[in-house]
C-alpha cells in the first residue's frame, strides 16, 4: 500500500511571532521554520504503518518555497521513501493547496493520504476536508487511532466529549490529531541517508493547476498586550478589588 503524506513548512511552534509593522502579515525574516507539528504526527503514523508491514511506500509532498526542501528532508530522515516539492512562492489558500494535492493523488494513486488536522500558522483546518471533496475519497478527520484492515481503514476520531470510530473504504483520507502518536526524532545516520533519497520538484503549471486565490488577507493584528497582574495581601483585599475595581462580583 502506498501512503501519501502532506507536510507544511511553518514558523516553529516555539517562536514568538511578530506582526509586520504594516499589519500585512507575520514577519518571517530570520525566523526558525519547521514541519507543522500535526504533519510530523502524519509522517510518524505512515512510518509506523510501514514498520508494521501494512504500507510498502511513503511519499511525502509539500507545496511551498525552495526552502521547504528542508522539511521534506526531515520527513525522509524520519522514514519516508521519496519526496515531491511543488514549488510556489505565493501564499496559497487551502483550496489551491487541496487542488495541487489532488493532482499529486491522481499521479501517485495512493491508498491512504495522511494530512495534519491543521497547520499552526493559519489554523485553517480545511485542506484535508477539501481534498476529500475533490477526490471523492472517504475521510476520517481528527484521528486518534488508525488501523488498516483489508480494504478498509478504521479511524477513531476525536469529537466533542468523546470518540467516534468510523470505517472508511480505501482509498481514504485521514487527518491527524494530537493523541494519534508521539513522533520520533530523526537519528543522525538517517539524516545522512535522507540526503540521498529522491526528491522531485514540480510546479503548479506542470500539474495543470491554477492557484489564483479567492481570498485576500486584509489585516493581521497581534493580540492586545495584557496588563501586569498585582499581588494582594489578604482575601479581604482580593474581594474588595474584585468588587470595586474589576466589578465582577
Ligand atoms: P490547513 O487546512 O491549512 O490547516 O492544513 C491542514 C493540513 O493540510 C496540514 O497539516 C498539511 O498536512 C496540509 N497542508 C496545508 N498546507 C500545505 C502545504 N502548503 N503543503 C503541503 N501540505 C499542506
Amino acid at each position: 500500500m502506498k501512503i501519501l503524506v502532506a507536510v507544511k513548512r511553518v514558523v516553529d511552534y516555539n517562536v514568538k511571532v511578530r506582526v509586520k509593522a504594516d499589519n500585512s502579515g507575520v514577519d518571517l525574516a530570520n525566523v526558525k521554520m519547521s514541519m507543522n507539528p500535526f504533519c510530523e504526527i502524519a509522517v510518524e503514523e505512515a512510518v509506523r504503518l510501514k514498520e508494521k508491514g501494512v504500507a510498502s511506500e511513503i511519499v511525502v509532498v509539500t507545496i511551498g518555497p525552495t526552502a521547504a526542501q528542508e522539511q521534506l528532508r526531515t520527513a525522509l530522515a524520519l522514514g519516508a521513501d521519496r519526496a515531491v516539492l511543488i514549488e510556489s512562492g505565493e501564499e496559497l489558500n487551502s483550496l489551491a493547496v487541496a487542488k495541487l494535492l489532488k493532482a499529486v493523488v491522481d499521479k501517485e494513486q495512493p491508498q491512504l493520504v495522511i494530512l495534519g488536522k491543521q497547520a499552526i500558522d493559519s489554523d485553517n483546518n480545511q485542506t484535508g476536508q477539501m481534498l476529500g471533496a475533490l477526490t471523492g475519497y472517504a475521510q476520517g478527520t481528527f484521528a486518534s487511532k488508525v488501523e488498516v484492515e483489508g480494504d478498509k481503514v478504521k479511524v477513531a476520531r476525536e469529537i466533542d466529549g468523546g470518540s467516534q470510530t468510523v470505517a472508511l473504504n480505501l482509498p481514504a483520507i485521514v487527518t491527524t490529531d494530537l493523541r494519534l502518536n508521539e513522533p520520533r526524532y530523526a537519528s543522525l545516520p538517517n539524516i545522512m541517508k535522507a540526503k540521498k533519497k529522491p526528491l522531485e520538484t514540480l510546479t503548479p503549471d506542470a500539474l495543470g493547476v491554477t492557484t489564483t486565490s479567492t481570498l485576500k488577507t486584509l489585516k493581521v493584528e497581534a493580540p492586545a498586550a495584557r496588563s501586569a497582574g498585582v499581588k494582594v495581601k489578604s482575601v479581604a483585599e482580593l474581594v474588595e478589588k474584585l468588587k470595586n475595581e474589576a466589578k465582577v462580583i
